[in-house]
């Protein structure tokens, strides 16, 4: 088994996740009291968030590159970066280390067009759902993008930011999620990528009959598939 490093706490909320999901993966596939052999390395958000909203990227990329590279004097093996939204600026940190680096958008395109889908769609923060990167890593996998409208858009953004960030979960707030899934899948969306490592911590496949690709789990599977391999 590969030891797995995690560029995590962006935020914490989803590496929580993340790193629940490895070890029950692993103790899943080797049984026993097998656990997942792992290192965290935790950025504080706040410091990723300034850099993001004032567009400072290249900045963001160094700070995430410089924290891969202590990953790996650590022993990590292989890595993952368990945010969608700085995924940005994966080239920056797969062009700093020499270990695997498990794209998470390569994961979920795979994964969605594994299931026969052409067009899906995409809930993300404002970076993910407007910007290039994203939409270009899935339509390397054939896949066609819808985002919502831009007030929809808004919305989105603001509860992953405002609310499955800081640790709140609200119906009201999973009730907007669910109407604007339904409302891509009207529009012609097969499925819909959930790409934000928080969004499944508020909405689940028993909320909605439109298909959910949940990134996380995706990518914990993507990461755990890499490390027994
Ligand atoms: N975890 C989120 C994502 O998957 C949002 C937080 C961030 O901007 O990194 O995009």
């Amino acid at each position: 088994m590969l030891r797995i490093g995690l560029l995590g706490g962006m935020s914490w909320e989803s590496s929580a996740e993340y790193y629940r999901l490895i070890n029950q993966l692993v103790k899943e596939r080797l049984g026993g009291f097998h656990s997942a052999d792992l290192l965290l390395r935790s950025v504080d958000f706040a410091s990723i968030e300034t850099l993001q909203s004032e567009g400072r990227w290249d900045e963001a990329g160094a700070v995430l590159a410089d924290a891969a590279v202590e990953l790996v004097r650590g022993g990590a093996e292989l890595l993952i970066l368990c945010t969608n939204t700085m995924h940005k600026v994966a080239p920056a940190i797969e062009a700093t280390v020499d270990v695997p680096f498990i794209n998470l958008i390569h994961a979920a395109g795979a994964t969605v067009a594994g299931r026969g889908m052409g067009t899906i769609g995409l809930l993300g923060t404002a970076f993910t759902m407007e910007q290039d990167f994203y939409r270009d890593g899935l339509a390397a996998h054939g896949l066609t993008v819808l985002t919502p409208a831009a007030a929809d858009r808004t919305v989105v953004h603001r509860i992953i930011y405002e609310e499955l960030c800081v640790g709140i979960v609200s119906d009201s707030s999973r009730a907007e999620y669910v109407r604007i899934i339904q409302d891509l899948s009207e529009r012609g969306a097969e499925g819909v990528v959930l790409g934000c490592t928080e969004i499944e911590l508020l909405i689940s496949q028993e909320h909605t009959n439109v298909p959910l690709f949940p990134t996380t789990a995706i990518h914990a599977e993507a990461a755990v598939s890499a490390a027994l391999a």
